[in-house]
């Protein structure tokens, strides 16, 4: 099933957020989503459960309309099923085979094929599989797991898409600078790569990071205390219980004179995966935390949006001092595109206009190398004015804006800000009263602003209510969502209907129009 939120052939699919202990039925990848499927002309769509995590049906096939009767039997055979699929070690065992595979005397070897660090009794099974030896093994490549891994570049599941250098780098520094010491990275495998491979060579303060990815082959390489399987979609831990060790201070009475004293003891404890996100989010230590996250970018807003809240929620539930920050703070990295969507779902955002690059993106690189400036940026609720664009690389403060813009971000003074969104210069149109594309022209049948070639009069971009059929607000939004819908057929509902951004989305390819 592709799950967009709304979709093309006169009906649309819009995710439904379940309140209460109502249980969804899991896939393997966990509890499963609920989407409505609404159709022209009729009052109440049809729920079904799909796969939170793979936008595609060949990945995970997933699917029961809510209101299905599900037999035993068939229950049975779909915990089969998932079991059947996770993955062959738990992390534990990766852990182990980690610490085995360091100490080999002779030869290391990874399999290509199955993406697997090799114990030698596997040696024999994988023979025909394409190998890295043993020279290729370094520590240093150990240290890098993003480079030895081949990027699951999946664009309707996982969407791999590694940070180049130069972003990488740029947002660790601000984080650094900003005097944040643990880092929760959400999807940002390389994002914690870097803080690790920072805090080896010692040169700054060391700080903490935690990997939550659903990508298990990571697990190859980190600590329980330091990655977790997860899917972001549905904040679903996968694997259950895991054995974390810790170094705690046990109070022991030794003789009658001293009475009590501090014995350093290193216990193993085991503890749901979520216990280890919340032991990262504590900040007793005044080790301020961030939360980073590069959600693939086909993923849909809404459940991501939930997940991070219950993620903040959980910050916010262990902070201690009285009216210091009241929000966690926030990195979410996205295509610009999804800007309104992003701040329906988090008003306190501000989406900065740095653009970050991918190294096995083509398309998404940095603007100066002459190739095309990639749409992704930064949403966040940090202040603006605290996040220091690179001025080598175009950015420049607008003091009425109070944030670093691109240089070709030009400030309007009749719109009062910097309103370009895609990095090109926008320009002001009097009848429309705001800065618009540059590749826009005003339509007088249209009454607004469009591209030339734009169909006229039936403007795609004018998507209005799929209920009641205003072109102010989507059905989302509908003061009359839960009344009849009126048999007033409008423009709106005969026009396509997938939203400008989620039509963006599926033209990855398309990054300027
Ligand atoms: N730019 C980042 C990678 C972002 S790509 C970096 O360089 O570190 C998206 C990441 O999200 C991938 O690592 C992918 O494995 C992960 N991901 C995809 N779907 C996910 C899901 N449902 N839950 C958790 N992580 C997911
Ligand atoms: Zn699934
Ligand atoms: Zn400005
Ligand atoms: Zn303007
Ligand atoms: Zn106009």
């Amino acid at each position: 099933m592709q799950l967009k939120e709304s979709d093309e052939d006169g009906f649309g699919i819009e995710i439904v957020l379940q309140q209460g202990d109502r249980k969804a039925p899991s896939c393997v990848h966990g509890p499963t989503l609920l989407f409505e499927k609404v159709c022209k002309g009729e009052e109440k769509g049809r729920r079904f459960y799909a796969c939170s995590a793979c936008r595609d049906r060949k990945e995970c096939n997933f699917f029961q309309w809510e209101d299905d009767k599900v037999s035993e039997a068939r229950l049975l055979a779909r915990e089969e099923e998932n079991r059947s699929k996770m993955p062959p070690f738990t992390h534990q065992e990766y852990c182990s085979r980690f610490r085995k595979f360091l100490a080999l005397p002779l030869g290391r070897r990874f399999c290509q094929d199955c993406q697997l660090l090799l114990l030698p009794g596997e040696w024999e099974i994988h023979a025909s599989h394409k190998m890295s030896q043993a020279d290729d093994i370094t520590e240093a490549r150990l240290s890098r797991p993003s480079l030895m891994l081949k990027p699951l570049e999946n664009k309707k599941s996982n969407a791999q898409y590694l940070f180049a250098d130069r972003s990488c780098h740029f947002l660790l520094d601000t984080l650094a600078k900003l005097g944040y010491r643990k880092v929760l990275c959400v999807g940002t495998p390389r994002l914690h790569e870097l803080i690790k491979l920072r805090n080896q060579e010692g040169k700054s303060d060391p700080m903490k990071s935690l990997l939550l990815d659903i990508d298990f082959r990571y697990a190859q390489f980190y600590g329980t205390d330091e990655f977790c399987h997860y899917n972001m979609f549905n904040h679903h831990f996968f694997g259950g219980e895991v054995k974390v060790s810790t170094v705690c201070f046990v109070l022991e009475p030794l003789d009658k004179s001293i009475k009590i004293k501090q014995v350093l003891k290193s216990v193993f404890f085991t503890q749901a995966a979520s216990g280890v996100l919340r032991a990262f989010l504590g900040e007793e230590d005044g080790e301020k935390v961030i939360m980073v996250s590069d959600p693939p970018f086909g993923g849909l807003v809404k459940p991501l949006a939930h997940s991070f809240s219950q993620i903040a929620e959980t910050w916010r539930e262990l902070q201690t001092s009285e009216g210091g920050v009241v929000e966690m703070p926030i990195v979410w990295i996205f295509p610009y595109f999804f800007e309104p969507r992003i701040l329906e779902c988090f008003p306190s955002f501000t989406m900065l206009d740095y653009q970050v690059d991918y190294d096995n993106h083509p398309l998404y690189k940095h603007g100066k190398t002459g190739r095309k400036q990639s749409p992704v940026r930064l949403f966040t609720n940090l202040a603006p004015r605290d996040v220091v664009l690179p001025r080598e690389e175009g950015y420049r403060f607008c003091k009425v804006c109070a944030r670093y813009v691109w240089s070709g971000n030009k400030h309007c003074t009749k719109c009062n800000l910097c309103p370009s969104k895609d990095g090109r210069v926008w320009k002001h149109c009097s009848e429309c009263q705001k800065c618009v594309k540059p590749s826009w022209r005003h339509c007088q049948s249209c009454a607004r602003c469009a591209l030339p070639d734009h169909p006229c009069g039936n403007s795609p971009g004018l998507e209005g209510c799929f209920n009641c059929g205003s072109l102010k607000h989507k059905r989302r939004a509908c003061p009359l969502k839960d009344k009849r819908r009126t048999d007033n057929k409008s423009k709106a509902m005969n026009s396509k209907r997938t939203s400008g951004a989620q039509r963006r989305a599926n033209k990855l390819k398309k990054t300027t129009e």
